[in-house]
């Protein structure tokens, strides 16, 4: 039998992961996805696995080399084992089974026979899953009409009643699946928002703290990173070259996951993306190493990242949501990518939001730190209005005459801003950061994105308020 190429994803993903109101219900959900991809890979040898190469750093994808075996019978196989050991699952949790759960999780695989040229042979796996994707419209059996929706997800039947919640099995899978899961502990959002005043808390729960105390800080970053364009870098390469990458990033997301539970909880740390609470005292150490690490791994790959600061009563399936649509945002941001995006919510809202790259977060610490632009990020917007269209010399014009009014609110701001060499440097450095927000609409035609620039202003200005 000759070799194939064998590819396997499955979904929903998303949705079945941000489906969640407690912490817990984010940890159980990624838990349960990765025990069953996780099964899926140990299945196969280290010989026939290509990505993810790592078991640990587990991927809801998997691209496998099969010498000798049946690709149907294998793709087949692995469809019904999925969706077997979803429904055990859910049934070990709430001793419910029910018949929509058969195909509760659509499985798609492709295979290809593999040629003499690796790379040809792996693009058409990748077409191949594509159009597999777009055709296959799975029909999940429908929700018998009339009845009462889960209170968590609002899509399937209310089966079982959990602390008072009124769930779907699904969701009740989430919240009663603690069993299986005894060796980790699920900290809850006030735990994370708590984790660098434990010898304040005293002993007590983080929630009834934060409650009791209005002046306590109440927010934690939700960090969501995703690798760029790694599908295409994959294509682009040989098998050895391959497997090289996929160690590398297996290796990363080790990494990644030790790096955030130092101060914080990895939800998810996949073969390319990754999905963890860290505490606010600690984001900008973090995201240092974070970065410093995946440089030093030198795999010639950027990734991009969200940062969502969220309050901890925030609807935790919002800021999921929020945090999904800022990394997309972030993604098409730049033209190479590589770009973060910060938000911050109160308890119901988006705050401020701007997208920026990684150097800019030091820029922000640093004009935290030094306590400056206090009030620039609303009284630039009185005195200009850069909505339209310019040309080149109008946009270096217009750029020009903010970068002076900003210089005269910072002289304003501090008397001493001459003699003081760090505010002048980061002065210029702000300086720079706005001669970035340029786009280029047409031949000729640029708009200042003006907006972005108040919105990273705002965003330090948020970072005072929420951070210690
Ligand atoms: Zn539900």
């Amino acid at each position: 039998m000759k070799p194939y190429l064998f590819t396997l994803t499955i979904s929903p993903v998303q949705s079945f992961i941000s489906q969640a109101r407690k912490s817990q219900d984010l940890f159980v959900g990624s838990q349960i996805l990765s025990q069953l991809m996780g099964k899926v890979l140990e299945t196969f040898t280290e010989e026939e696995r290509i990505f993810p190469q790592n078991t640990n750093a587990i991927s809801n994808k998997i691209v496998l080399k099969l010498v000798g075996k049946d690709p149907k019978t294998i793709g087949e196989n692995l469809e019904r084992q999925i969706n077997k050991d979803f429904i055990n699952a859910v049934f070990k949790a709430t001793c419910q089974y029910h018949s929509s759960l058969n195909n509760f999780f659509q499985v798609y695989w492709v295979a290809v026979e593999l040629g003499d040229k690796y790379q040809e042979s792996y693009k058409n796996l990748e077409r191949n899953l594509r159009t597999v994707k777009n055709l296959r419209t799975f029909s999940q059996e429908s929700q018998t009409a009339g009845h009462q929706k889960c209170s968590l997800c609002g899509e399937r039947n209310f089966a079982k009643e959990y602390d008072k919640e009124k769930l779907c099995l699904v969701c009740a899978t989430k919240r009663c699946d603690l069993q299986n899961h005894s060796n980790d502990s699920f900290p809850s959002l006030a735990d994370i928002v708590t984790l660098d005043r434990k010898e304040k808390l005293k002993g007590q729960d983080a929630e009834a703290f934060l409650d009791a105390n209005p002046s306590e800080k109440k927010h934690y970053a939700l960090l969501h990173f995703d690798v760029d364009s790694l599908g295409k870098t994959l294509s682009g390469l040989p098998e050895k070259g391959q497997i090289e990458l996929s160690e590398k990033l297996g290796e990363f997301s080790i990494k990644a996951k030790k790096i955030v539970d130092k101060s914080g909880k990895t939800v998810y740390a996949g073969g390319d993306d990754f999905l963890g609470f860290v505490n606010l005292a600690s984001l900008f150490e973090v995201i240092d190493e974070l970065y410093c690490d995946f440089e030093s791994m030198k795999m010639d790959l950027t990734f991009t990242a969200s940062i969502l600061i969220a309050h901890y009563k925030a609807p935790l399936h919002k800021v999921l949501d929020y945090s999904r649509e800022l990394l997309e945002e972030s993604k098409n941001h730049f033209d190479d990518k590589n770009g973060v995006g910060i938000m911050v919510m109160s308890s119901n809202a988006i705050i401020s939001k701007t997208i920026c790259r990684y150097e800019d977060i030091g820029l922000l610490q640093k004009m935290k730190e030094k306590e400056i632009a206090k009030h620039i990020h609303f009284k630039l917007p009185m005195i200009f209005n850069t909505l339209s269209e310019m040309s080149y010399d109008e946009m270096l014009m217009e750029k020009a005459m903010i970068a002076v009014e900003i210089k005269r609110l910072l002289k304003r701001e501090n008397p001493n801003f001459e003699k003081d060499d760090e505010l002048k440097e980061l002065h210029k450095k702000l300086t720079i950061f706005l001669n970035k927000q340029t786009k280029e609409l047409s031949a000729n035609r640029y708009k200042l994105d003006f907006e972005n620039f108040i919105g990273f202003l705002k965003t330090l200005e948020q970072f005072r308020g929420v951070m210690q």
